[in-house]
C-alpha cells in the first residue's frame, strides 16, 4: 500500500480542468504533497509567481516536463533545442523541482535513421549536462512506449536509458513511468540496475482496449499493470521519493470535475498503488 504523503499529480492529470494556479491551489487544498509541473502551463502563469504560489501552499515539484526533444534535421535547429533545454534546466531550479524530465525525441521529419536519432539523443544529452551538472539539477531520461519511437521519443527501454546514464555520466537518472515500461520481461532486472539513478516514478494504467495511444490512460486498478509489484520493485532500490499519478485521459478523466478526479488518485494511491 502507498503511503498517501508521497502523493504527486502531475498537472496533465487535470490539464483540461485547470491552470497551473488553480492546480496549485486544488493540489493542496486537497492534502496533495507535490505536484509536476508543464512548461506550456508554466508559461501561461508565469516562473515567479508559480514559485511564489508553490511556496505559499508547501507543494513539492516531483519534475518539470519537459525537455529533451534533441534530434533534429540541421544544426540550427538542433543548436536551438539545446538553448531551450538549458533554459528547462534555469527553469526546474528556479521552481525547485526534484529533476527535470526528459523526453528524448523521435526521428526528424522525413528520416528513417533511427540509429542516426539515437546519437543525437545521446549527443545533445552530453552537451546540455554540463548545464544541469552545473546547476545541480538531476535530469531524468524518461523511457517512452515503442509506439513513441518514431514521433515523441526513440529511448524505448529501461536498458536504452540506462546505458545513457553509463555513458554520460553524474547527475543523470531515470524516469520510471508504468505505462511505457510494464510490458519489458527485462524490468525488475533493469529496475535493480538503475538503484539510486531512479529520480521519479510516474503511475497510471493500461486499459483493455486502449482506445487512443497518447489521451486514453487508465487510472490505477482500472487496467491490466501491476502496479503494487512494480512499486515493491522501484522502493526496493531506496526510492523513497514522490509518487506522481500522470493520466492523459480526453474522454474520461479530463471530463470530470476536478476535486473527483483528485478524490479518485488519493483513493487508488492506497488500493492500487
Ligand atoms: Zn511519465
Amino acid at each position: 500500500m502507498a503511503d498517501l504523503a508521497r502523493l504527486s499529480i502531475n498537472q496533465a492529470t487535470t490539464r483540461e480542468q485547470h491552470s497551473l494556479a488553480q492546480a496549485i491551489a486544488a493540489y493542496a487544498g486537497a492534502g496533495v504533497t507535490g505536484i509536476s509541473i508543464w512548461r506550456d502551463k508554466l508559461a501561461d502563469c508565469g516562473l515567479g509567481e508559480a514559485a511564489a504560489m508553490l511556496k505559499d501552499h508547501g507543494l513539492r515539484v516531483s519534475g518539470l516536463c519537459r525537455a529533451g526533444q534533441f534530434p533534429a534535421s540541421d544544426a540550427a535547429e538542433r543548436q536551438a533545442r539545446l538553448d531551450d533545454n538549458r533554459l528547462a534546466v534555469d527553469q526546474a531550479v528556479a521552481l525547485g523541482a526534484e529533476c527535470l524530465i526528459v523526453v528524448a525525441g523521435g526521428l526528424p521529419e522525413g528520416s528513417r535513421d533511427l540509429p542516426g536519432a539515437r546519437a543525437m539523443i545521446r549527443d545533445g544529452l552530453g552537451a546540455v549536462m554540463d548545464h544541469a551538472r552545473a546547476a545541480q539539477m538531476p535530469v531524468a531520461i524518461e523511457p517512452l512506449h515503442p509506439m513513441y519511437a518514431a514521433d515523441r521519443c526513440a529511448i524505448n527501454t529501461m536498458s536504452q536509458a540506462l546505458d545513457l546514464c553509463d555513458e554520460l555520466g553524474p547527475g543523470l537518472g531515470v524516469a520510471v513511468d508504468v505505462y511505457h515500461v510494464w510490458w519489458d520481461p527485462d524490468l525488475q532486472a533493469q529496475i535493480e540496475r538503475a538503484g539510486d539513478r531512479v529520480l521519479a516514478y510516474h503511475v497510471c494504467d493500461w486499459l483493455v482496449p486502449t482506445t487512443d495511444l497518447l489521451l486514453d490512460r487508465g487510472m490505477m486498478g482500472d487496467g491490466v499493470i501491476d502496479i503494487p509489484q512494480i512499486s515493491e520493485w522501484v522502493d526496493g532500490t531506496g526510492y523513497n521519493g514522490l509518487i506522481e499519478v500522470e493520466i492523459f485521459s480526453a474522454e474520461n478523466w479530463w471530463k470530470r470535475p476536478a476535486d473527483e478526479v483528485i478524490r479518485t488518485c488519493r483513493e487508488r494511491m492506497l488500493s492500487s498503488v
